[in-house]
């Protein structure tokens, strides 16, 4: 199926047939006959289209605590989408292999894009892995699956935030939520118009040194820390992840840092501290100890966060829900599955305080006086 050819929401046409790209911070200008930093993003003409519309690359149904949300309709399921490409180069990137695509692969298959020949928009389009898919086609299958809400995860959401936007608005209109799996760089119009039709946001925060991302994800860290600020402001429940590298963020003084910014915008938003294993650029990297997950927990409630959780982490207990007044277990987890929830109406049952979150209690059992 030819793909649609999708013009790019947030651009400004510039002199000498350029565009300025202004969905992330890289705020790429680019040539007429090429592609920003992203690699789906191309210039055609003084028209900036976005590569990766309707172009599905993974779709399947999974607990959200996959992604990770535990403070999120706990037990629920979503039906998670992605296309190929990431406005970042995370040496580290789990899911490279899509993410990075665009970049590595596509050139390769055309033979190259660096101005040696101008490449037609319709062949780079046709070229870009992927399912067609209508937003339409999209909410018809999650709603088939069963699941209460459609993630937009695995890449990075922001680079096809048109596709994202068109389904969710579509995904509320049928009833069902909209979860945002982001690395936080994104400038601040998309970031509010995403927003509008997002419930809930988990927002990579990596590092907390300007370098360390510079070097090692070629970004930058204050728009991230901007978008996780606004997210929370325009009433998006947020979730932070960091993964925990050794010999890169381990430090003591790095994650108080990192605590220490997310208590500042909000002393409720889970802190996700997960192992690392090895991948990509970095696959002589060990694999996060056990210990260190620990501590970066034990620093976490040190700085007030009320829940701090230790992830991709086998065996119990690392990622159960604890009341932060009382310490009583609320949610047991084993793996991505929840083995027990005791939330009452919202709350803890042995204390009362409330528990931060969305749609946070147990299902109600519904009872039945007749039998079958
Ligand atoms: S989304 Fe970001 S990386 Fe991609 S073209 Fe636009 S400014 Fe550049």
């Amino acid at each position: 199926m030819t793909p649609a050819l999708h013009e790019a929401s947030f651009y400004e046409a510039q002199p000498g047939g350029r565009a300025l790209c202004t969905l992330c911070p890289h705020d790429c200008r680019i040539a007429d006959g090429s592609r920003g930093a992203c690699a789906v993003r191309f210039n055609d003409h003084g028209v900036l289209y976005t590569l990766a519309y309707d172009r599905v690359v993974t779709s399947t149904i999974e607990p959200v605590e996959k992604k990770p949300f535990f403070h999120f309709k706990p037990g629920s399921h979503a039906y998670s989408i992605a296309t190929v490409g990431c406005n970042l180069q995370c040496a580290f990137c789990q899911n490279w292999e899509i993410a990075q695509w665009p970049r590595e692969d596509l050139p390769r298959r055309l033979g190259g894009d660096h101005g040696e020949a101008r490449l037609p928009l319709e062949a780079l389009a046709s070229a870009i892995p992927g399912r067609a898919r209508s937003p339409e086609s999209i909410v018809d299958a999650a709603v088939d699956a069963g699941a209460s809400s459609i993630a937009y995860t695995f890449t990075e959401p922001t680079i096809f935030l048109e596709l994202a936007y068109d389904t969710a608005v579509q995904a509320r209109a049928r009833g069902l939520k909209n979860l945002f799996v982001t690395n936080g760089f994104i400038s601040e119009a998309p970031a509010r118009k995403i927003a509008t039709v997002l419930d809930a946001a988990n927002v990579d925060l990596k590092f907390f040194r300007e370098k360390s991302y510079r070097r090692i994800s070629r970004a930058g860290l204050e728009p991230i820390l901007d978008a996780i600020r606004l997210y929370r402001a325009l009433g998006v429940w947020v979730e932070v992840t960091t993964l925990v590298i050794p010999g890169v963020n381990d430090s003591d003084h790095e994650l108080r840092k990192i605590a220490e910014f997310i208590q500042s915008v909000g002393p409720e938003i889970p802190w996700h501290v997960s192992q690392f294993f090895p991948a990509y650029k970095m696959a002589d990297r060990p694999v996060t100890p056990v210990d260190t997950l620990r501590r970066a927990r034990d620093i976490g409630l040190q700085e007030g966060l009320r829940y701090v959780y230790e992830g991709n982490v086998p065996g119990e207990g690392h990622e159960d829900t604890i009341c932060p007044a009382c310490r009583t277990v609320l949610i047991k987890r084993s793996g991505f599955t929840v083995r027990e929830n005791r939330i009452t109406d919202g709350c803890c049952p042995a204390c009362a305080t409330p528990v931060d979150g969305v749609e946070m209690s147990r299902p109600r059992v519904a009872v039945s006086g007749r039998r079958p």
